[in-house]
């Protein structure tokens, strides 16, 4: 990928990443603000599926944002766009909608189908 392709890509990444950052920072307040005392048991039991609920959102934030910063490591080698199964490059469209992906459309699909018949 060009210089030019690899500084837009970089933008996009820091700029999912800023939000995703912010967004997960304002879970974890959310989660120390809700240190209440629960007379009714039902409201406890409700407040405790909230949270692992919070929880399992930050797991999937968390990830995303190990993925994110990889990809932005991978811009800063200048291997970014580059498919890891096959390494040609992947379709711009493709990384404009989903720029953490390290495969192109074809290896990604192979790889599904492979999930799903278990082999
Ligand atoms: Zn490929």
């Amino acid at each position: 990928m060009d210089e030019k392709g690899l500084k837009f890509f970089e933008e996009l990444l820091q700029s999912r990443l800023d939000a995703l950052l912010s967004e997960a920072l304002e879970t974890v307040t959310d989660l120390s603000e809700g240190e209440e005392n629960f007379a009714d048991p039902t409201d406890r039991a409700t407040a405790e599926s909230d949270r692992n609920f919070l929880l399992r959102i930050r797991d999937r934030e968390r990830k995303l944002i190990v993925k994110i910063q990889e990809a932005l490591e991978r811009v800063a080698d200048k291997t970014y766009g580059v498919c890891e199964g096959c390494g040609e490059e992947i379709g711009r469209k493709r990384l404009e909608a989903r720029p953490v992906t390290t495969q192109c459309i074809d290896c990604k699909t192979e790889a599904e189908l492979r999930e799903k018949t278990g082999s």
